[in-house]
């Protein structure tokens, strides 16, 4: 399923004009970029675009372009408002999922160093639980 998944979410951002190499997240934050995606399309239909989604410091990062061109100061500011209110809850409840299988996760310093968000199951090897005030 999983490779289905991204290959769907693939052909979706390429279809909006996103390359390929400009999304890096693993297999467990899809659904929640899929839903955004859906959302945004319901709030900002055609004025929207991806341009880049990666993972950063252990959360979701969705990086986009909005065009308000035709709407007012005030209802482009609004938009803005409400996009960037939508991209940030789904970048703030990433810090809670499994990046590797979109189950419950948390934050863990691996041996190399770097911070990443995931389930016991994918906790790799020495890595350490960050306490939630790291
Ligand atoms: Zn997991």
């Amino acid at each position: 399923m999983n490779d289905k998944a991204y290959l769907g979410l693939m052909e979706n951002l390429r279809g909006r004009g996103m390359q390929p190499m400009d999304l890096s997240i693993g297999f467990g934050w899809i659904p929640m970029v899929d839903g955004l995606m859906e959302s945004l399309d319901e709030l900002a239909p055609g004025r929207w675009k991806p341009t880049q989604i990666k993972e950063k410091f252990r959360g979701l990062r969705f990086y986009y372009d909005l065009d308000t061109e035709g709407l007012s100061d005030e209802e482009g500011n609004g938009l803005h408002d409400r996009v960037r209110s939508l991209v940030s809850e789904v970048e703030k409840r990433s810090y809670l999922v499994c990046e590797s299988c979109g189950a419950d996760g948390k934050g863990r310093a691996t041996r190399h160093g770097h911070y990443v968000t995931l389930c016991d199951e994918h906790a790799p090897e020495g890595s350490k639980l960050l306490r939630s005030d790291d």
